[in-house]
């Protein structure tokens, strides 16, 4: 092997504060070590000498403080270097916080006042770098020995989990480059589509259910509170987009707005939030590394991700493939459908669609290659309210000997039999 690579072995040299940005090709991995000095993707630092791989279309650059000798093996999309990053700014920002963590800590130890820990919403546009400087100050925060909670209500991309949840985990060491945050018992809750339109209300709810649930960790948790959180957001400014941004900042208490590259939402946000005067609004540069990815890229890495769940980053899980009765399984779906039928309507009014009513399904050829969430909940009621265990894939439905397929990351009986249908669909390939 040795010998074939040679061709394709390559070095780079980076200047101090440059970065080589580098996209890997569609069908190969590439592989890539540090030769000497130092160097970081994303807030990790790159251990010396030791090779890593990193899958197909994977998007990323490697950035160096005091300069650094790069070695790749393996061909690549595009590969360039930057002299040009916001990266002093990124670690400025990094760095007051950090201090609020210290201040918020030793507070809290000499039991005179509770100063809470950083809580950091980033926003901008799609492809601005939010999460990617999410994920940045993670890092820098979980090198220094904090472990914050990153919270992505992302439901088009999904850091933590799938798309169409919202999610939260503690970072307890900066995130590996390559196998991203690990998938060890984050909370998520299932919100079931891809975009906040399909039902806005519902959306509000769980980002409630959620930030009430952190509340009463931080409470007892000075540690994780003075670590604070970073919040990851969509990218979807404008309008109802916007509308829940500000939902956002005021349910989770925010202390400190990130902009990336918008100087409209910017001071849009400084506007309205001009009369709290604890909440910082800072506008960031946005990175010319950062790719804009289109619609189709976007939903292969949606289809990724849910593959990813199931199969492992690289094919190190094995699923099961189980089959149910239908009477073992109640699937609900969360809202729509009118309340009342027009007829019991006084004359001239509209059936108002409940956003958060529970709604019956039956189990039927409708279900099949849909993901459903698997619900914590032991009763029905507390279907809304609850996070989820984890997911299942409907492989086929046996309509005559009422049996259900579907894949599950595990073999045996799932943790409930309750379960919730919204729009999130995968072929699996
Ligand atoms: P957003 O969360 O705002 O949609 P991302 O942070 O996901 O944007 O960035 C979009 C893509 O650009 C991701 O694939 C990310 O890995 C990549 N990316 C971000 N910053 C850089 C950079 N400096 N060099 C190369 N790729 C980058």
């Amino acid at each position: 092997a040795a010998s074939s690579s040679a061709s394709t072995v390559r070095q780079v040299k980076l200047d101090r504060e440059s970065e080589l940005r580098i996209e890997v090709g569609y069908d190969s991995s590439l592989r890539l070590r540090l030769l000497n000095g130092t160097a970081e993707i994303f807030g990790t630092e790159l251990p010396p000498e030791i090779w890593l791989t990193f899958p197909p279309r994977l998007k990323f650059a490697v950035f160096t403080w005091y300069g650094a000798t790069i070695e790749l093996d393996g061909s690549t999309e595009t590969d360039y270097t930057a002299d040009e990053t916001p990266m002093i700014s990124y670690v400025n920002v990094h760095a007051i916080l950090d201090g609020r963590r210290n201040r918020a800590k030793a507070s809290s130890s000499d039991g005179s006042s509770t100063v809470q820990g950083p809580r950091v919403i980033v926003v901008g546009p799609t492809d601005s770098g939010k999460s990617t400087l999410s994920r940045m100050l993670l890092s820098w925060a979980a090198k220094q020995g904090w472990k914050p909670t990153f919270v992505d209500l992302d439901i088009g991309q999904g850091s933590i989990t799938l798309p169409g949840c919202i999610a939260a985990t503690p970072i307890e060491m900066p995130i590996d480059p390559v196998e991203g945050i690990p998938l060890e018992m984050p909370l998520v809750y299932f919100y079931g589509h891809t975009t906040p339109s399909n039902n806005v209300e519902l959306y509000k709810i769980l980002v409630r259910e959620l930030s009430q649930l952190l509340e009463r960790q931080f409470a007892g948790n000075i540690e994780s509170r003075a670590a604070g959180m970073v919040i990851n957001t969509m990218g979807w400014i404008e309008g109802i987009g916007y509308e829940l941004l500000l939902h956002a900042i005021d349910t989770f208490n925010i202390n400190v707005v990130l902009v990336l590259g918008q100087e409209k939402l910017c001071s849009m946000l400084r506007d309205v939030l001009k009369n709290k005067p604890d909440v910082d609004v800072v506008k960031l540069q946005r990175s010319g590394g950062v790719v804009s990815r289109n619609v189709k890229y976007r939903q292969k890495a949606r289809s990724l991700r849910i593959r990813e769940y199931f199969y492992g980053r690289i094919n190190d899980l094995s699923p099961h493939s189980n089959i149910a009765s239908f009477s073992d399984l109640l699937v609900y779906r969360i809202g729509g459908g009118p309340q009342a039928p027009r007829s019991a309507l006084p004359i001239g009014a509209e059936p108002a669609a409940d956003p958060t009513r529970l709604v019956p399904v039956n189990i039927n050829q409708d279900l099949l290659h849909l993901v459903l969430a698997v619900s914590f909940a032991k009763e029905p009621e507390e279907i809304l309210s609850s996070n989820v265990a984890g997911f299942i894939y409907i492989t086929d439905i046996d309509i005559q000997r009422k049996k259900i397929t579907y894949l599950a990351p595990a073999a045996g009986d799932l943790p409930s039999k309750y379960l919730i249908v919204g729009t999130l669909t995968w072929i699996e390939t």
